[in-house]
Parts: C-alpha cells; sequence; structure tokens
C-alpha cells in the first residue's frame, strides 16, 4: 500500500528541507570566503588613515563598497574598512580630515556588485526565513506524531493498492461462496481490462457498483479482489474517514481522490462503509449534518462528471441499503446493486478450506462438520474460528490443528470466551441447570423448533449458560408455527425458574427480550397474527435521526395499543405451552438438571440418552 498523493505543506517542506539547508550552507561558506578579512598588519584603521592624510602620505586611495585600498608614496599598499551605507569621504571629515590635504590624494570610488556580497546583504533576510520554516518542520512532525493530519487535511487519504504496490494480490480465488456477486463482478473485471471492447459496441458499463451484504460476508474482499483480477489501481477509502477532521474537508477530500482516480485510469475507486456518509439527507437536527451532507453532494457532482470514456469504477460497500440517500442509487450513479450473501452450507465448508491453507491439520479433521454446526456464520466468523482453533492448538504446544480444537473454537466465537473465574455457587449451579435444562426439554418436544446439540452451565461471554440447538438444514425462510416454537423455547427457562423455584433470576432478560422482539415482527411485520390481519406496520429498517435508528411509527396510538395486546397474547399463550410441557415431563427436567449440575455440559449424545429414558422421540420430521 502506498500514499498516493500528498500535496500538503508537510510533504513539501520535508522533501526539501535537506536541500534549503545544504543551499544556504554553501552560500554561507562562499560568502564567508568572499568576506574573509586578509588579517595582516597591512590593515589600518580610519583614524590611521586620516591621520596618514592629513600628513601627505598617501597617493591614491580606492574604495569598493567598504573595502579601501590605499597606496603610500614610498609604494606601500595598505587597506582599511569603512561602512557600507555611508559615503567615504563623509566618514573621512567625520573623523576630521583636512579637506585640501584630501583633494591632493586620488580617490576612486567603485561599487563592486560581487556575489559574495550580494549574499553577505541578502544573507540577515533569509536566515529567519530559514529558521522559520525549520519550525515549521519540527512542529508538523510533532502534530503528525501525535496522530493528526492537520496539515494533509485537503489531499486524499485514499489507499493505493496498485498491481504491484500490494504484497499479496487477492484475487477472486480467494473468495468463497458469494456466486452472484463474483458473476456481476466479473463483467467488470472485463471492462477494467478492456474498456474498448464495450466502448465499440456502445455499451455503457455501470459506473457506480454498490455491494450490500451483512458485516463480514466479504464486501471488502470482493472489492480488493476486482482490483487484483484487474489488475488496475484501486483507491479505497471508508465513509468514516471522510467526516473525521475538520468541517469542509469531506468534500475536497472526494474531489482529490477522484481526480487521481482519473489520472490513473483504469481504476478502481472504492468507498467502504458509505452509510456513514450516504446516508439521507435532510433528517436529523436542524436539516441534519452539513459535512456529511457536503461530502455526499461532492460525491454525487463528482460521479456525474465522468466522461462516458472515463474508465474509473466506483464501488462502494455497505450493511445497511435502506439507509441510503435515494440520489445516490439514481441511474447513473450506483445503479448496479450487487447482493453479498451469507454463506450457505457448501459455501462454509469452501471459505473454511481457504482458510485452512496455511494451518497444518491433523488427518481426521472433518471441515464439514464445522460447516454444518455454523449455520447463519459470515466469512468473517468462519475466518476467526479457524484463527481461534489455531491459537488453542498453539497454546497446547500442538503441531496440528484437532477437530476438538475447531468444534471448541465455534463456541467461543458464538458466544464468547469461557469465563473461568466466573464459579458458581452451589445454588446458582442448580437454578442453572433447570433453566437451561428447560430450554433444551422444550425445544425437545415442541415439533419445529431446532434440535439441540449441546447443553451447559458454562459461563461463556455473558451467559450464565447455554443451550445450543441448531437447524438440520438451511432455513431461507421461517413459518409462523416456527415462530411460534422458538418463542416458546425462550420462554423455557423463565417459566422453569418461576414453577420450580417460584423466584426469578436476571438471567432471562436476553431470552424475554428475544422472544417478545419475534412476537412483535410476527405481528407489525409478517401479517402473522389474524386480528391485526394482512398489513405490515413497520418499514423493513429505521430511518436515520441523529445517528440512531428512530423506527417511523405510521400507525396509530390505538393500533399500537393494540399491537400490543396481540404481542402479549402470544407471549402468553406460549407460556400456558411451556408451563404444560413442564408439568408433563417433571421428571426428565429433573434428570436433565441433575446430570448437568454433575457434569456441567451435556454432549448431543448424552443428553438424548436421558430424554429418550422418558420416552421422548429424539427425531424430528
Ligand atoms: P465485510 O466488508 O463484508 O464486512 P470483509 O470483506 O471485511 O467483510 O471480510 C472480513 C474477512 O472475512 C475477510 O478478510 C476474509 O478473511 C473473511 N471472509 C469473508 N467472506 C469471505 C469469503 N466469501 N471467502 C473467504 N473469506 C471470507
Ligand atoms: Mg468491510
Ligand atoms: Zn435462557
Amino acid at each position: 500500500m502506498v500514499k498516493v498523493k500528498k500535496t500538503s505543506i508537510t510533504a513539501i517542506i520535508i522533501k526539501n528541507t535537506i536541500g534549503i539547508i545544504i543551499f544556504f550552507g554553501i552560500i554561507f561558506l562562499l560568502s564567508g570566503y568572499f568576506q574573509e578579512d586578509k588579517k595582516d598588519d597591512k590593515n589600518i584603521n580610519l583614524t590611521e588613515l586620516v591621520n596618514d592624510i592629513n600628513a601627505e602620505k598617501i597617493t591614491s586611495i580606492k574604495n569598493t563598497n567598504e573595502k579601501i585600498d590605499i597606496v603610500y608614496k614610498d609604494g606601500t599598499e595598505k587597506t582599511s574598512k569603512k561602512e557600507t551605507q555611508s559615503s567615504l569621504t563623509e566618514t573621512l571629515s567625520n573623523l576630521g580630515v583636512d579637506k585640501v590635504k584630501l583633494a591632493l590624494t586620488s580617490v576612486e570610488i567603485k561599487e563592486d556588485k560581487s556575489v559574495g556580497n550580494i549574499f553577505v546583504n541578502i544573507l540577515p533576510f533569509l536566515f529567519p526565513l530559514l529558521l522559520l520554516i525549520v519550525v515549521i518542520w519540527f512542529f508538523s512532525r510533532g502534530i503528525k506524531g501525535a496522530g493528526g493530519q492537520a496539515f494533509s487535511f485537503g489531499s486524499s487519504r485514499a489507499k493505493l493498492m496498485g498491481s504491484d504496490g500490494q504484497k499479496q494480490k487477492i484475487t477472486f480465488a480467494d473468495v468463497a461462496g458469494v456466486k452472484e456477486a463474483k458473476n456481476e463482478l466479473e463483467e467488470v473485471v472485463d471492462f477494467l481490462k478492456n474498456p474498448k471492447k464495450f466502448a465499440n459496441i456502445g455499451a455503457r458499463i455501470p459506473r457506480g457498483i454498490l455491494l450490500m451484504g451483512a458485516p463480514g460476508t466479504g464486501k471488502t474482499l470482493l472489492a480488493r479482489a476486482v482490483a487484483g483480477e484487474a489488475g488496475v489501481s484501486f483507491f479505497s477509502i471508508s465513509g468514516s474517514e471522510f467526516v473525521e477532521l475538520f468541517v469542509g474537508v469531506g468534500a475536497s477530500r472526494v474531489r482529490d481522490m477522484f481526480k487521481v482516480a482519473r489520472a490513473s485510469q483504469p481504476s478502481i475507486i472504492f468507498i467502504d462503509e458509505i452509510d456513514a456518509v450516504g446516508r439521507v439527507r435532510g433528517v436529523g437536527m436542524g436539516g441534519g449534518n452539513d459535512e456529511r451532507e457536503q461530502t455526499l453532494n461532492q460525491i454525487l457532482v463528482e460521479m456525474d462528471g465522468f466522461e462516458p470514456s472515463d474508465s474509473v469504477i466506483i464501488m462502494a460497500a455497505t450493511n445497511r441499503p435502506d439507509v441510503l440517500d435515494p440520489a445516490l442509487l439514481r441511474p447513473g450513479r450506483f445503479d448496479r446493486r450487487v447482493n453479498v450473501e451469507l454463506p450457505d452450507r457448501k459455501d462454509r465448508l469452501e471459505i473454511l478450506k481457504i482458510h485452512a491453507k496455511n494451518k497444518p491439520l491433523e488427518k481426521d479433521v472433518r471441515l464439514e462438520t464445522v460447516s454444518e454446526r455454523t449455520p447463519g456464520f459470515s466469512g468473517a466468523d468462519l475466518h476467526s474460528i479457524m484463527n481461534e482453533a489455531a491459537i488453542l492448538a498453539a497454546r497446547e504446544n500442538k503441531k496440528q490443528i484437532s477437530q476438538h480444537d475447531l468444534i471448541r473454537s465455534i463456541e467461543k466465537v458464538m458466544l464468547g470466551p469461557i469465563r473461568q473465574t466466573h464459579a458458581l455457587s452451589k445454588k446458582e449451579k442448580e437454578v442453572t441447570a433447570y433453566h437451561e435444562g428447560g430450554h433444551a426439554l422444550v425445544a425437545s418436544i415442541l415439533q419445529y423448533a431446532d434440535p439441540v446439540h449441546k447443553v451447559s452451565i458454562i459461563s461463556r461471554g455473558r451467559a450464565a449458560g447455554y443451550t445450543l440447538k441448531l437447524p438440520n438444514e438451511e432455513k431461507k425462510m421461517q413459518s409462523k408455527l416456527e415462530f411460534l416454537d422458538d418463542i416458546a423455547v425462550s420462554l423455557g427457562g423463565y417459566v422453569v425458574e418461576k414453577t420450580i423455584f417460584g423466584d426469578l433470576t436476571t438471567g432471562s432478560s436476553n431470552d424475554l427480550q428475544v422472544a417478545s422482539a419475534l412476537a412483535r415482527d410476527m405481528v407489525t411485520k409478517y401479517g402473522m397474527s389474524d386480528a391485526v390481519g394482512p398489513i405490515a406496520l413497520e418499514p423493513a429498517g429505521g430511518r436515520a435521526m441523529f445517528g440512531n435508528n428512530v423506527e417511523s411509527k405510521n400507525y396509530s396510538e390505538k393500533t399500537n395499543e393494540f399491537i400490543d395486546n396481540e404481542v402479549s397474547k402470544i407471549m402468553n399463550e406460549a407460556y400456558e405451552r411451556v408451563i404444560d410441557i413442564i408439568n408433563t415431563n417433571r421428571e426428565c427436567l429433573d434428570a436433565i438438571s441433575k446430570t448437568l449440575v454433575e457434569k456441567e455440559t451435556l454432549e448431543q449424545g448424552e443428553y438424548e440418552d436421558i430424554i429418550r429414558g422418558f420416552g421422548i422421540k429424539v427425531e424430528k420430521e
């Protein structure tokens, strides 16, 4: 990575300071040479000169600037010096020269514009200037060291990743899955390699390409891969960098970046996390954030300013396409939108293989198992699973990564690290065991809930314990019955605490939040409540305001009340179902909890053995 352009004062000063210092150093020496006094006995002072004139000892005086050459009647030559500014005769008469005697000597006055003397004259002015430059240089270096960029604020901070400037070239081979996105982008690569082919046939290639997808799905990676494949200059800047320092800087950075990119076509400009600048304008206090709007406007202006023949492609990435300003999405701007999806099971395996490349794996490692157990994980999650597994193995001084390391790291990535310091008391252990047992039991009994893979009362992240449930296969859609079962499973822990211990802990707060949010979505988004009917009351995403998302409510207070009633109806029905399950399977729950307190963690097999013993079917259709 190379910084492309630094038209900053700092850069100029730093570049030239050494030159300036050497330059002035030479002048200094030279002028010193011209200046050098010939220190010998021939040198007399002005009073002696006046005395000698008055004594009629002198034939001629020659004056060049401040230097005085004197020739005596006896043939000896001497020198003297006077002030540069004052005239010789004036100086001499001030010292009391006899005017008549002076008239008898020949006086020649000559002005010498020799190089040395000019420098001597201008040096007093240049020296402070030089000093000033040096001071500014140190000052700006200090600022840079402190992390600021005060002197380069106007220039683009886009980073160039040229085909050779980059150490490791990223290509499409480094990106697994996301087939549709890759197909779309291959067209772009083709265009960048071969703009003539498209121009000749009159095809207009999309100027702006917007990559949309959940965080960690590989949007940034894809953009870099396009540059790597096409072998063109790649200018990358993050939306948040535009709004960093001073007001008015964002717009000039945009201008600068586009200028540089145009000059080095064919090229790609990549604006990562464009939602930081590209949010809908005109909302928020006082008409919105001026700085952000100006930056956005400048982007729009620059995008409109391209000639059809320009081969500059602008890519942008966001995980919030819903908040983007519609003007960005107009034809001629980011009109080509590419969805970057979360990977499915096959893609996850491919991604794992890519990230396993430089990691020695034991022979019996089955990455397939890892990909089966990680539905909903993004590429970035899978990357960190491989990395965590390598760290775990290295910590235990192993040469190779084992399957066990991989499985452990899935849980670490999913739930956070084990909290070893957090030892539960005997009572807490029992409550946690029943709570988790409740989730697991309800999940096993309900037909549409996901099967249980693991139950544990080891604290991880913020949870006291956890129950891992995984779908048998990838689901693209969820049904109402599945939602209802999911809500019941979430309530499992809460209901158990309440009915068995007659008390509640704070451990259920997250469960309740998840369950209520789900119930609310069923009513307001999916039309799954009979009483409300087929209306979507909530927009897909919120609106941006003060940097937060405020859900805009486009329904009345009365409807609001109605929704609340529907949500609590769903929750209460789920509550009743769970009570029912617990009452009829109390012995099974006791058994699960007892084993959990003993073993702390139950793997799928151990857990299924217990519930089978109570006649609960493990397989679901
Ligand atoms: P995004 O920009 O979408 O948030 P990134 O492109 O920054 O995600 O991805 C983060 C990291 O996750 C990448 O550097 C890469 O290691 C890994 N990754 C994500 N998606 C993929 C993929 N499809 N194939 C391979 N690696 C991926
Ligand atoms: Mg990114
Ligand atoms: Zn819980």
